[in-house]
């Protein structure tokens, strides 16, 4: 029997790139003439046409398994990614952008490591940034730097999330529940033999992207605070050496008063520049605390990763279904 590829694809408002992007795809099973593949389209509650050109495509394709699930608001890529990987069925799964930023030709490379070479999954890396603006790469450059050094996963720069993966991965991916999904921070930190596949950076086909710079500082943020607990270690010690330096400062003030007790240094600004040092140390890491709380707050309400609104997931299951027992009926008449 064919081992099955499925496309795991979240897409936001991309009306102009997902017939293009089937197309590609085609082609490239072309080549993997021994595979099947299912293309799994996920809304992410798109405000444009998205949903109904995939419907579009997924009852004109020719070739390949075509599904879609259309979730009930834009609940972000993250959450996209895990809505597919959940419905997902094929022994080898992919997670690739619509756009065509994410060349279905490198999944020939990726699917060679996985069967022949004895990885687990392959992920892309981009070894150029062409037709990036500098500042993005040089705050994308200092980002990778800290937070491999602060946690405990190693994070490569210039990593994608575009990978081929074994099923077992699949399982791993999905048992990390979390509800802020840091999906490069969840990829590095299940583990597994990866591979990485080199590319240079590849223009949008269509539509612009979804990231603003902000937008970008946010997830870097955010990834941060899911996987390094460092800062807090660092307010303890932080509190550790001020206290210290509170300490050293009382003896001094000490020792003066007991070598001339008419030098008290009752000095205004000293006692200001105290005060104000401290209480902003206080509430910065009051503020720190207050973000791990946050965090903690959202996981314990333990709310569901996505909704479902509508798929044919299901449908075509029970379409093959019927299409099984018909067979099954006319080969028992036959034997009648
Ligand atoms: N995407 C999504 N939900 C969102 C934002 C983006 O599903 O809220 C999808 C988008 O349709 C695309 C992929 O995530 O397939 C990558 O988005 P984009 O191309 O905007 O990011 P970039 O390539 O610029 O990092
Ligand atoms: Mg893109």
């Amino acid at each position: 029997m064919k081992k099955t590829i499925e496309l795991i694809v979240p897409c936001y408002n991309e009306e102009n790139c997902i017939q293009a992007f089937y197309d590609g795809v085609k082609e490239v099973f072309k080549k993997l003439y021994k595979y099947d593949f299912i293309i799994t389209f996920i809304d992410d509650g798109s405000k444009d046409n998205t949903l109904n050109i995939i419907k579009e495509v997924a009852n004109t394709a020719t070739k390949g398994k075509v599904q879609y699930i259309a979730l009930s608001r834009n609940f972000g890529k993250e959450s996209a990614i895990y809505a597919g990987l959940s419905k997902s069925t094929g022994d080898f799964v992919a997670l690739i952008d619509v756009d065509l930023q994410h060349p279905p030709e490198l999944l020939i490379k990726m699917l060679n490591a996985v069967e022949n070479e004895g990885y687990d999954r392959a992920t892309a890396r981009r070894i150029s940034r062409t037709g990036e603006p500098m500042i993005r790469s040089l705050f994308s450059r200092a980002f990778y730097h800290i937070i491999n050094h602060v946690t405990v996963i190693d994070l490569v720069p210039g990593s994608t999330d575009y990978c081929l993966m074994k099923r077992n991965v699949v399982e791993a991916i999905l048992s990390v529940t979390e509800r802020e999904r840091f999906t490069k921070g969840i990829y590095a930190w299940v583990g597994y033999k990866n591979k990485w596949i080199e590319y240079e950076n590849v223009e949008r086909s269509a539509g612009k992207t979804k990231w603003s710079f902000m937008g970008l500082v946010r997830y870097a943020y955010s990834g941060f605070i899911a996987f390094a607990t460092t800062p807090l270690r660092g307010v303890v010690y932080l509190g550790i050496i001020i206290t210290i330096m509170a300490f050293i400062y009382a003896v001094d003030i000490w020792m003066s008063m007991v070598r001339n007790p008419y030098a008290l240094r009752t000095g205004y600004a000293s006692i200001m520049i105290v005060m104000l040092f401290l209480g902003g140390v206080i509430i910065t890491i009051l503020g720190m605390i207050g973000e791990y709380l946050a965090r903690i707050y959202m996981e314990v309400k333990s709310r569901p990763i996505y909704f479902e609104r509508e798929t044919n997931i299901n449908n075509t299951n029970a379409v093959v279904e019927n299409v099984k027992k018909i067979d099954d009926e006319e080969n028992n008449t036959k034997q009648e």
